[in-house]
């Protein structure tokens, strides 16, 4: 790993070619490489991690251990494991080109990588524990670098979740976070759990992620105030952590919606057996969705993805603690309808209009389609 960073990130003179041939040779101790390559790189692999993640991580784990008995610095980090809880794992990869743009600012990167991570332990009633970074760069810019982490350790320092670990290498710029979660035992919360009956509720609002997207390739115009109001959504987004704590005892089954709405509900309903009933008026839109046609507030509200909230089922009985829930967490929850038996060998989502009326399957398949990183 070390000579293909060495190979990247410095100029390659002949000279320097054969250097290179040096330091991949497996035989040649590692030390040995190291040294070299400080003299030829003006920001070494190891310098990078020292200044950018280690300094950075080292407050936290000092003023609240938790469960990190070794940080960053040897060949594994260490977790203390509480014998009441499950540990929950999640693996997220932002990919330049596909999830952003190859000049997307750092800050928001950083911020983004581990909120979708978080947003994932918060899905299933997690507590954070840690995270490693595993880090591909086309070159070590340290203004880059600075900013990535300025975004990365602003999310993680408010949830308490410290970066423990991770890898760093030259190549196509790409970012794979992995963070632990503890659950006490058997209370994670499930996409599979879905009960007839239940209420399905989304938490906080839907779509501006979706219309800002729209915003920023000029399919929709906006003013500069309602595209910064919208753009945060979409840049910074907020794990609901809280809530899914919160849900531990309460929900059935959730999900945090990164592909759209309606197509992640689907999920919940495929590993539960189950229909579902949407009310298609009742899914919560930003007041800056609002001022958009009715067309398109249906589409990027039911189908829009990036939002990061959570959609979970609940027994109706469980009404009152959940308004409880959303005034202690001042966060709006929102049921939007309601989980039906299976009727045929495939779950189905029937959409509601606002006079009652069930949408065509035409109309209703616009609004289930999601976002696949294939198509
Ligand atoms: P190894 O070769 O044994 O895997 P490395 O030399 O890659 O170790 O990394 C040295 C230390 O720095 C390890 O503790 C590793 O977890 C940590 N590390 C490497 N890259 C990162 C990163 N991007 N963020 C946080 N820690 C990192
Ligand atoms: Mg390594």
């Amino acid at each position: 790993a070390i000579a293909w960073f060495t190979h990247q990130f410095t100029h390659q003179s002949d000279v320097f070619k054969l250097l290179i041939l040096f330091l991949s040779d497996e035989r040649v101790p590692r030390a040995i490489k190291w040294g070299m390559q400080s003299q030829t790189s003006p920001l070494g692999e190891f310098d990078l991690i020292q200044r950018f993640f280690k300094t950075q991580s080292e407050p936290m784990l000092t003023k609240n251990p938790g469960s990190v008995k070794l940080g960053i610095g040897d060949d594994c980090a260490l977790l203390k494991i509480d014998p009441t809880e499950e540990i929950a794992i999640t693996s997220d990869m932002l990919v330049s080109g596909r999830h952003f743009f190859a000049d997307a600012n750092p800050e928001w990167l950083g911020w983004k990588a581990i909120a979708v991570n978080l947003s994932d332990l918060a899905a299933m009633g997690a507590r954070p524990l840690g995270f490693t970074l595993a880090l591909a760069l086309p070159d070590p810019n340290p203004s880059w670098l600075e900013a990535f982490s300025r975004g990365l350790f602003a999310i993680a320092n408010e949830y308490d979740c410290p970066l423990i670990g991770g890898d760093t290498t030259a190549g196509p710029l790409n970012i794979c976070i992995t963070a632990f979660g503890g659950i006490p035992k058997d209370k994670a919360i499930r996409r599979s759990g879905a009960s007839e009956g239940d209420d399905i509720w989304v938490s906080g609002t839907v779509g501006d992620a979706r219309l800002t997207l729209a915003a920023l390739r000029h399919e929709i115009e906006l003013s500069k105030d309602d595209l910064a109001l919208v753009e945060a959504r979409m840049h910074q987004p907020t794990p609901r952590l809280n809530l899914g704590i919160a849900l531990r005892n309460v929900a059935n089954s959730a999900l945090d919606i990164s592909d759209g709405l309606l197509g992640d509900l689907r999920h919940i309903l495929k590993q539960s057996n189950k229909d579902a009933e949407i009310f298609l008026d009742q899914i919560p839109k930003s007041s800056t969705l609002l001022k958009q046609s009715q067309t398109i507030q249906h589409q990027y509200a039911a189908s829009g993805g990036d939002d990061y909230e959570l959609c979970f089922t609940a027994p109706i009985s469980k009404r009152d603690v959940i308004a409880k829930i959303s005034a202690d967490l001042n966060l709006p929850l929102t049921q939007i309808g309601s989980i039906q038996s299976m009727q045929h060998s495939v779950p189905e989502i029937h959409i509601i209009d606002k006079d009652g009326k069930e949408l065509n399957s035409q109309q209703a398949g616009l609004l289930l389609k999601s976002f696949d990183h294939f198509a």
